[in-house]
């Protein structure tokens, strides 16, 4: 008989080629344990971990005070449905109207769906007090916001819906921080306005702060919604617990996922008591949103997260990232300066190395090190928000060798 532990010795990288569908296109490397900042591969190779899966396990992997919740929670109740409620939902719902802006709360279990609530939440709250003709949403080119097909519709990558039409109509997307683009879309047909305070899938682009500004003085002139998604720079990744409070802007919606459960899926969407209203009983739901297991952690993980030492220690290691980035980038000239806000960092590629971000991820993991790309030609880091000061020390020197290796490469090709 072949027991559970058998199976498992039994999967690889082939495995994949085998069983799943071909949508992703996954590194050799099969990481069985983590702890921390670090993980451990099949073969007991260790890396330190500056990806987070996708900026997901934001206090690194295992962190006790999750194991804790999860164990704790996994023991008493796992599922009650949104028939019955259950505490943990209650207590996380409470905890993000007091570390927010939001005075209410729709759990999900995925960034897009959070962002799906907020997309149908905006035209259902035009529906109610606007005019029939009130149905547009303004979105930004190089945006992203999941992968259902309003929210891929929503973002700005077009290589993302071909092959999906018909695709849902009244979206319209305008150049990121173009304020006169901006103004020629905006008007009193748009019903929501969407954007990332940083571009995280699209290359890690900041919004410029004065065109964050000018966006929310429209959108209340033109009796639109802002929904900030913060799926990626929410939960402490931006130095704050969400990015806008750095922004000086408070939007009427704003999603998160990503971090929020530290590697528990869970989601939700964060809005004022007014906004909420429209979203009445019946006209939106989600069988797991809200699932107890998730919202305990979820909660252990916010609770931590919204800790001071946590955040100033995002700032700290941000800063330090950022000027080990700027001495290997001068050092070797393959990444220019990183953008980003605290520890969502991105290096463009120099124009030597332009589309050839996958490399450099594939160099940094040949010595020991997890880096993650934003499309070809950034390399994007989301390490852990407790990252020491000696791990991104450590980090840096790999990306310095990994650097280093791909130069020397590419100097004995052309010599
Ligand atoms: C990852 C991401 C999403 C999609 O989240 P899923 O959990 O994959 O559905 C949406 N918006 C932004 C900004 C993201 O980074």
């Amino acid at each position: 008989m072949e027991t559970a532990q058998a199976t498992e010795a039994l999967v690889s990288r082939q495995t994949f080629d085998q069983v799943m569908v071909p949508n992703y296109a996954p590194l050799d490397v099969v990481p069985v344990r983590g702890v921390g900042a670090r993980l451990w591969d099949q073969q007991g190779r260790e890396y330190l971990d500056f990806a987070c899966g996708i900026a997901v396990t934001g206090l690194g992997h295992c962190h006790p005070a999750l194991v804790a919740a999860l164990n704790e929670q996994a023991n008493r109740v796992w599922h009650l449905s949104n028939v019955m409620t259950n505490e943990p939902a209650l207590r996380l719902a409470k905890r993000l109207t007091e570390l927010s802006f939001a005075d209410r709360v729709f759990l999900a279990n995925s960034g897009s769906e959070a962002n799906e609530a907020a997309f149908k939440l905006a035209r259902k709250h035009a529906s109610i007090h606007g005019s029939p003709e009130k149905r547009q949403i303004i979105s930004f080119y190089n945006a992203f916001h999941g992968r259902t097909l309003f929210a891929v519709c929503v973002g700005g990558q077009s290589k993302y819906t071909e092959g999906f039409e018909p695709l849902p109509g009244g979206i319209d997307h305008v150049p990121f921080n173009d304020l006169e683009a901006f103004k020629a879309a905006i008007s009193g047909n748009t019903c929501a306005v969407v954007m990332e305070p940083v571009q995280g899938e699209g290359g890690v682009t900041p919004v410029d702060p004065e065109f964050a500004k000018a966006v929310r003085q429209l959108c209340d002139e033109h009796k639109a919604l802002l929904i900030y998604d913060e799926v990626q720079t929410g939960n402490g990744r931006s130095g704050t617990l969400f990015a806008y409070e750095q922004l000086g802007v408070t939007p009427d919606i704003l999603t998160t996922a990503k971090g929020l459960g530290g590697g528990f899926p869970v989601a939700a969407m964060l809005t004022t008591h007014a906004i909420a209203e429209s979203l009445a009983f019946g006209t939106h739901g989600s069988t797991y949103g809200g699932n107890a297991l998730a919202s305990a952690v979820a909660l252990a993980s916010i609770n931590e997260i919204a800790k001071p030492s946590t955040l100033a220690n995002v700032k700290s290691r941000g800063e330090q990232i950022r000027e080990g980035l700027r001495s290997i980038s001068e050092r070797h000239g393959v990444f220019e300066a990183a953008r980003g806000m605290g520890l969502l960092l991105g290096a463009p590629m120099t124009p030597e190395w332009k589309g050839r971000a996958r490399e450099l991820m594939a160099a940094c993991l040949r010595h020991g090190l997890w880096v993650l790309v934003a499309g070809p030609d950034v390399m994007r880091l989301a390490p852990s928000l407790l990252l020491t000061e000696s791990e991104a020390a450590e980090g840096l020197r790999s990306l310095d060798a990994a650097c280093a290796e791909l130069c020397s490469v590419a100097l004995a090709a052309n010599g």
